[in-house]
Parts: structure tokens; sequence; C-alpha cells
């Protein structure tokens, strides 16, 4: 049965896609998907109907045919209806299983808390997925960049994004001041006048089960390593911890398919076994400049939430734009797309930005529904295209010889090759 909303139009033709084993992520995918979009704020607008014109164009090429649902979360949304985010919308995400979202807007300092974090804490899409690989063409800033094929899992529920913290001259953040110092010890370790403070968590469950996430994408995949990136050195008992628990996991849960950095130096010296996926772990300040120095020794990399953060936008950035590198969030039976980037509030509506990444995270919505044909089919056109020089903004100012189009100019001529192709 197909999910009504009094306040959502569903498309109406089109099946959702159904679940019919959460845990692994066992789905039920019509040819005729139903699937939720929300455009996004700012140069969210530019790139959602870019981003459905191509990826309806490879849906149809490989035999199917994608029913876009729009929902709204964000400035669209306090416009039609006076919120942020509307159950609606969660709710179309959640029994929808599957959705494609542009960059939502964040104040920074005052305001209301991240949507995009609501979002995924919400619907317990607790793995941020985002890959990092070369297309040629690309003006990446590296002499080597198609040594760039790295798979960020980045934790998406904890650490200090989990939006705990108080702030500064309330009487809430003097309690926990008095507590930290007063009960906990911590005499003299803040310093005196206005604070704010933030609790960092990270569990053992949360960790788990984003390291798994990791793994079996690993060895799906015929990657090579699970790299754990951590700050355990200094936060012992959080990062410290994601480390430890981490390794538990391959230690405990993979037999030989899984070994880890150590065993394969004391009892193999270095040399893994065959189609066994590797897992070590980096300290993250070095993971940071390891990843410029050394890429190609990594794979696919498991972090807390901060970390990766950072970490993915620095592996995207080595690509040569912003407008390139695309996610996925991820829980058990469900997922929402998302590019790396944000909204970009001073080129929103000037049909300017690249829809690259938002195109790309609909490849992972693809891979995601078990259509890698239609995936390829996406990948090979953006390849064609940006190796043509007709280019968005980003990439065109790099070049010798480009030629600049528009975000819509570019989506028609890559959905143009879809077509034509064989
Ligand atoms: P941003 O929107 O990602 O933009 C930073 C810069 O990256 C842009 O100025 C532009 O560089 C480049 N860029 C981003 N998207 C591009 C695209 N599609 N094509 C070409 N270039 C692109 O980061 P921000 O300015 O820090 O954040 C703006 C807002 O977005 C904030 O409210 C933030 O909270 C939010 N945000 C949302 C998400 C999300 O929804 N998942 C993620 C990150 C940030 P040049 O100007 O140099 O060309």
């Amino acid at each position: 049965m197909v999910p009504q909303y009094e306040r959502i139009e569903v498309p109406p033709d089109g099946e959702p896609v159904s679940v019919t084993d959460a845990a692994a992520d066992e789905l039920n995918v019509p040819d005729d998907p139903i699937v939720p979009i929300i455009y996004g704020d700012g140069t969210g607008t530019d790139i959602g109907p870019a981003a459905e014109r191509v990826l309806g164009a490879a849906a149809e090429a490989t035999g199917r045919e994608i029913h876009w649902m729009r929902v709204y979360a964000g400035e669209s949304a306090r416009e039609r209806y006076g919120e942020n985010l509307p159950a609606e919308t969660l709710s179309a995400l959640s029994e929808f299983r599957v959705g494609l979202k542009g960059p939502l807007t964040t104040p920074v300092g005052a305001g209301f808390r991240s949507l995009n974090v609501a979002l995924r804490r919400e619907l317990d899409l607790y793995a941020n997925v985002r890959p990092a690989y070369y297309i040629d063409g690309l003006p990446s800033p590296r002499h080597d960049p198609e040594e760039m094929d790295v798979v960020v899992f980045r934790e998406n529920t904890e650490d200090v994004y989990a939006g705990i913290e108080w702030e500064e001259d309330t009487a809430d953040v003097e309690r926990v001041r008095e507590f930290v110092e007063e009960e906990m010890g911590y005499d003299d370790m803040i310093h005196d006048g206005p604070v704010g403070i933030g609790v960092k968590p990270v569990s053992e469950f949360g960790t788990k089960r984003l390291v798994r996430r990791a793994i079996d994408y690993a060895l799906e995949r015929d990657r090579d390593s699970v790299t754990l990136v951590h700050k355990g050195n200094i936060m012992k008992f959080t990062e410290g911890g994601f480390r430890d628990w981490g390794y538990e996991v391959a230690e405990a849960e993979y037999g030989d398919e899984v070994i880890t950095e150590d065993t394969l130096w004391q009892e193999r010296d270095g040399e893994p076994p065959e189609d066994a996926v590797v897992v070590n772990d980096r300290i993250a300040d070095n993971m940071l400049q390891q990843l410029l120095t050394r890429t190609d020794e990594y794979d696919v990399l498991a972090m807390p939430n901060l970390n990766g953060d950072y970490l993915s936008d620095a592996a995207g950035a080595q690509l040569g734009s912003l407008g390139v590198p695309p996610g996925a969030n991820v829980g058990d039976g469900r997922m929402l797309a998302e590019p790396v980037h944000g909204s970009t509030p001073k080129y929103a509506g000037q049909n300017k930005v690249n829809p690259t990444a938002m195109i790309l995270s609909g490849r992972l919505l693809f891979e995601y529904l078990g259509w890698e044909d239609a995936s390829e089919v996406v990948l090979e056109a953006l390849r064609a295209q940006i190796s043509s020089g007709r280019v968005t903004y980003d990439i065109e100012r790099h070049l010798d010889d480009g030629e600049r189009l528009g975000t819509s100019e570019f989506a028609t001529e890559v959905a143009d090759r879809i077509r034509a192709s064989p």
C-alpha cells in the first residue's frame, strides 16, 4: 500500500521501496519506485532539478522509472508550513525507505539546531558514507589524483554533534561546571568567567554498528583495508573507545575474512591473506596528512562524527571542487543520499553551481537499490562530460580551454549523453 499524507503530494503512479530484512538492508525494489526528494536551501533549488534530470535519464536507460516526490525541510518548509522539519517529511523518508536531499542551511552560534543532524538522528541514519574518487578531467590540486579513491564511514549520531551543550551565563551551564569541578574533581580545569560546555558521547553500540557497516562494505566491494581514525591518544575513553571497540568487531565477528595489521605483521610478515580485509588504525591528525602523502595506501576509513566531517571535506577537496563529492546517510533498511557540500547561499538561484555532488549522491542511492547498471551509466556520462571541458564555473576556472556552463545546461548535456549512449 502506498502511504498517503495530508500535506505532501504522493505521485499517482509508482510503488514504494519496501524492506524484507532491515538489519541486512534487504529491500523490495520496484522498477518504478517513488523517491522522496528535498531540494534544500540556497543552491538546493538549482541542483535538485538538475539531479532529477540526470538520474531520471539513467533510470530510463536501464528500463526503469523514478517517481520523484517533493518533500520539504528548511526554508521551503518554513514558507509552506511555518516549521523547519515537518513530521510528514520525516514520516515520508521513513516509510518510503530511500530519499535524496540537497543541503540545508544551519545558522552559526544562535538560531535553530542543524536540521541535517536532526534528520540523521530522527531516522537513525547512523552511517554517513562519503566516497572520494577521481573523475578524469577534474582540476585536482594533486599531481597524482587518480590515487584518490577512499570511502569515509562517519558515525552520524554521537560525538560532540549530539547537541548536548550548554550556553554561557545560564543556570544550566553553571550546574554542569559545578558538577564537573566539585563532584567529579576536575578543580581548576575550567577557566573562570563565561564558558560554554558540551558533552562528547561515544558508545560501544554506536561505534560497533558503524564499524560493522564499514567492514561489510569493504568485503562486499573488494576493498583491501578499513582504517579506524581517532584521537584516542588524547580523548582516551571516547575516541580511544572507538578504536578499541572497532578492533573488537573486527576480531570477534569476521573470522578469516578480516585480519588486524598487528596480526598481519606478527604472523604473516605483512603479507595479507587473499581476499581478507586488513583493519588498522591511525591518529586523526596523522591521517589527514597521510591522505595527501600516501593516498593509495588507504581505502575505507571509519571514524567518529567530527573527524569524519573534517576528513571527508579534505578528501573531497583533493578532487578539485567541493561541488563533486557525494554522500549518503544509511541506517538499517533506510538511506538518505546528500552531497557533502553545503547550501552556499551567495550562489543561490543563479544557475551557477556544480550539480555533480548531488548527481553522484544519486549514484549512491542507485547502488543502495541494487541498480549498479544505472549507477555505472551516470558515472560514464559524467566522465565524458567533465573530460569534454564543458563544465560549471568551479571546474572551468581551473581549465585553460574549458567552457563555462550553468547548472541546468550541464545537467541537460549529461542527461543527453545518457540518452545517446548505446
Ligand atoms: P558550502 O555551502 O559547502 O560552500 C563552501 C564553498 O564550497 C562555496 O563557497 C564554493 O566555493 C564551494 N561549493 C559548495 N558547493 C558547491 C557546488 N555545488 N558547486 C561548486 N562549488 C561549491 O559551505 P558553507 O558556506 O560553510 O556553508 C553554507 C551553509 O551550508 C551553512 O549554513 C552550513 O551549515 C550548511 N551546510 C549544510 C550541509 C548539509 O546540508 N549537509 C553540509 C555543509 C554545510 P567557491 O565560492 O570558492 O567557488
